[in-house]
């Protein structure tokens, strides 16, 4: 048997999964040296970027969210991290990928997952006034130092635009920081400060996900705007203009930008006419107008196309299919795993304070099987909290 070579952009949730469970099924070709798996990623250090949200309130630490990333990943695959394994070039036709450093790598199996990242200049006046928990751990940092020395005032929470992933964890940030104020900071609502949350959609969320997070803004005294089309930050003005002519001041502006794919993946030309990499919403294989252009190509996670949810929760399945898919390329078995679209969003009531224990709930639907009517829990918000410590060991080793 030839040597054959799988080659992984990205070694963020979806690559690192992905490798784990088809290098210990395929151990024995690996072993006999039939196998070459290889992953490429810019960084050498892994974020859970879900704890992002945390960050700011102290609910987790920088510690808790990062690991180096070569220690998630088996001593079976090899690694290229940081500038090295910075991918500038992937030639479909050719079957080669180009880094920084200038290195060529050759593949029999490509998976793309590169994830996603801000779009700053998609609105005039955004890179003037950037605070967010959206980009990397420096910015969630400063914004928990701003939100520690803020006397008091007008926070707004902006969304620019989708897509963005984890669409739910602006909402969740919302309720995290009104617990903030109200119980850390002691701030009074109304007269030492208000929350405004601004929302580019009619819901957020399913409908029924939409129906509980608009309530629990209301319960809170939050400011509520749907349908929020943002067309300028003026920074010096403090303010806000949108699309519709409305003005809105804030003291501290926390922004969610609309997000893009790696730059590469732009250069290489390899996105659709929405500017992202399209794949057939079931196989996750490459998939450029309407046909399996390249079946040895697999698009998962975030950089995928526009219309597939871009969540840690379905990069998880979606790595789970694809995982399998591979191993039946490599073992020449014709049979192909559906991805049906399993998906979901953490839904935050409230969170763990002197007064209360916190509310949550995992809410999770699919292509077919839209999310049903759900009641957060005390346990939801501990079994939520508790997914962060056991993330590193179970699902990016790929255990679950
Ligand atoms: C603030 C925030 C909160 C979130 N909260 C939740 C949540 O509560 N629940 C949930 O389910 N999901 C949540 N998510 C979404 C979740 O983090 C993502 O959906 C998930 O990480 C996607 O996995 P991925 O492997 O596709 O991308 P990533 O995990 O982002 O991995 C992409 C990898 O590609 C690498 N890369 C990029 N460009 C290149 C290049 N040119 N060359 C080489 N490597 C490159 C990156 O360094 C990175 O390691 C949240 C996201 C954010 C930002």
């Amino acid at each position: 048997m030839s040597k054959k070579k799988v080659l992984i952009l990205g070694g963020g949730a979806v690559g690192a999964i992905v490798a784990n469970k088809v290098s210990r099924e395929m151990r024995r070709e690996i072993a006999r040296g039939e196998l070459d798996i290889t992953i490429l990623d810019k960084n050498a250090t892994s974020y859970n970027q879900g704890g992002y949200t945390f960050i700011p309130f102290g609910l987790l630490t920088p510690e808790d969210i990062t690991r180096p990333r070569r220690s998630l990943i088996s001593p079976r695959v090899n690694c290229v991290f940081g500038r090295d394994g910075e991918v500038t070039m992937v030639n479909l036709d050719q079957r080669e990928v180009k880094t920084v450093g200038g290195e060529t790598y050759a593949y029999d199996y490509l998976l793309i997952a590169t994830g996603c990242q801000c779009d700053l200049d998609a609105l005039p006046g955004l890179k003037e006034d950037f605070n967010t928990f959206y980009t990397n751990l420096d910015d969630t940092l400063k914004l928990k130092e701003r939100l520690e020395n803020m006397p008091k005032g007008r926070i707004v929470i902006l969304t620019t635009g989708m897509p963005v992933p984890c669409p739910g964890a602006p909402g969740k940030f919302a309720a995290l920081l009104d617990d903030y104020v109200k119980s850390v900071k002691g701030w009074k609502p109304g007269t030492d400060s208000t929350i405004t949350f601004l929302w580019p959609l009619p819901l957020v969320g399913p409908p029924e996900y939409n129906k509980l997070f608009t309530r629990n803004l209301k319960e809170r005294g939050i400011e509520d705007r749907r349908e929020f089309k943002p067309t300028e930050i003026n920074p010096s003005s403090r303010q806000i203009v949108s699309a519709a002519g409305e003005i809105i001041d804030y003291d501290l502006l926390i922004t969610i930008p609309v997000h893009k794919p790696a730059q590469a993946m732009v250069d290489s030309g390899i996105t659709d006419e929405k500017g992202w990499l399209p794949s057939d919403k079931y196989s996750l294989r490459y998939n450029n107008k309407g046909a399996e252009s390249y079946r040895e190509v697999y698009v998962v996670g975030d950089t995928g196309p526009v219309d597939i949810l871009k969540t840690g929760i379905g990069a998880h399945y979606q790595a789970s299919v694809t995982a399998q898919n591979l191993i039946n390329d490599l073992h020449g078995t014709p049979v192909t795993v559906p991805y049906r679209g399993e998906t979901g969003c953490p839904f935050v009531q409230s969170s763990y304070t002197t007064s209360q224990r916190g509310k949550a709930h995992i809410a999770t639907w699919t292509y077919d099987n839209p999310l049903k009517p759900f009641k957060p829990t005390e346990l939801g918000w501990f079994f939520y909290r508790m997914y962060y410590y056991i993330y590193w060991d179970t699902a990016i080793k790929g255990l679950m």
